[in-house]
């Protein structure tokens, strides 16, 4: 059965690292809205420069935008027996957008619909963002605090130059954390009235909340 998985959670609740270890596990495509739009902002378009105000400021970029992409993205052939999508929906007029274009695309075909919900203790979110790295090659996570590479500011696999998200530094982490409880985290409600919520604990080392995840993607 088609698998279609999303993400629910906190800016750098770990979904990023997560989600794409379970997309190489069931080789299934990472779609991942935070990537797809700063790569819209690398590539100089309208749309890019657009989606990058937003992003400066923490809030969410406008869902014609969002949405016209994702569209895009999900009717791919390579998304055809699933997709793990993370960052998107990220408000119930989203949510509403995700149903409606999986209709269109799934039409009466029964898929396997999950909202995995990244339950964790937000404290410690901020040290995480603001110390967070990645490699721009193939996209691993570092945290100079917590996870450094092994030479300081190069990617242990690629030995490329890591690079720090622009919007990764107190002040717009602030917004982000204040748009996410606005207008992400109702939606751990709104995929719990429907039944197809799965919540994990996720805090605890990459590999135990791996093993959590995978429970609850498979029973
Ligand atoms: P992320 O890489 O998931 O932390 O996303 C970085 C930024 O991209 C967010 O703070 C938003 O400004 C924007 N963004 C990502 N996904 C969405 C979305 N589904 N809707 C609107 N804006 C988004």
């Amino acid at each position: 059965m088609k698998k279609e998985f999303i993400f629910l959670g906190p800016p750098a609740c770990g979904k990023g690292t997560q989600t794409s270890k379970l997309a190489g596990y069931f080789n299934l495509p990472h779609v991942d809205t935070g990537s797809l739009l700063r790569a819209e902002i690398a590539s100089g378009s309208q749309n890019g420069q657009i989606a990058k105000s937003f992003i400066d400021k923490g809030h969410l970029v406008p869902v014609e935008l969002v949405g016209t992409i994702i569209k895009e993205r999900l009717s791919a052939p390579d998304c055809q027996n699933g997709y793990i999508l993370d960052g998107f929906p990220r408000s119930e007029e989203q949510a509403n957008m995700l149903t409606k274009i999986n209709e269109e695309i799934d039409g009466d075909n029964p898929v396997d619909f999950r909202a995995i919900y990244f339950d964790i203790d937000e404290r410690i979110l901020i040290d995480r963002i603001i110390h967070r790295q990645s490699c721009p090659k193939c996209g691993e996570i570092y945290n100079k605090k917590f996870r450094p590479s092994k030479v300081e500011n190069i990617c242990d696999k690629c030995q490329v130059e890591l690079k720090t998200r622009a919007d990764d530094n107190e002040e717009v982490a602030k917004a982000r954390f204040d748009t996410y409880y606005r207008q992400t985290a109702p939606l751990i409600e709104f995929y719990e009235n429907k039944g197809v919520l799965r919540k994990i604990d996720a805090n605890g080392s990459i590999e135990e909340v791996w093993e959590r995840l995978l429970k609850a993607v498979q029973e």
